[in-house]
């Protein structure tokens, strides 16, 4: 039986921050803020693999208050979470995500990031799709407050 999760998730941008999206630091003259290093596509794919395990969400297991996450590193926080989907005798089949994003361009990147996160998820690149797309000049998006991204992670008992 397939299982199958999906995470969403938003942070703002705001300047002397990195930008960084999969784990992968991108030059831009604003990053996004956060109690961790505020990577919102690794947050996205963390809600995604939680959701699919029936493990609760990001908050639960890596909580914003606790001084341990702060500028945390997100792909280590995934590692930790796909740590806990294996526990509990799953594996994960594919994730698939898009960022939604004004500025920058994600599609020089676009390679580097799915490879980075497909090696904290222990897969190959070809199961692991990272999507862009624009807020269309609209809405938080696209007036270039913040970032969103979505996930959706498919999972399976081994
Ligand atoms: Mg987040």
């Amino acid at each position: 039986m397939n299982l199958n999760g999906i995470g969403y998730d938003c942070h703002r941008l705001a300047p002397g921050r990195p930008l960084i999206l999969g784990g992968v630091e991108i030059p831009h003259d604003r990053g996004l803020e956060g109690h961790s290093d505020a990577d919102v596509l690794t947050h996205a794919v963390i809600d995604a693999l939680l959701g699919g395990a029936g493990l609760g969400d990001i908050g639960e297991h890596f909580p914003d208050t606790d001084e341990r996450y702060r500028d945390a590193d997100s792909i280590a926080l995934l590692e930790t979470a796909l740590t806990r989907v294996v526990a509990g005798g799953l594996e994960v089949l594919n994730v698939d995500c898009t960022v939604v994003m004004e500025a920058p361009k994600l599609g020089p990147r676009r390679q580097e990031i799915r490879e980075r996160l497909a090696k904290a998820l222990n897969l190959p690149a070809t199961r692991v799709n990272v999507k862009a797309t624009t807020g269309e000049g609209i809405g938080f998006v696209g007036r270039r407050e913040g970032v969103a991204a979505l996930a959706v992670a498919s999972l399976r008992n081994r």
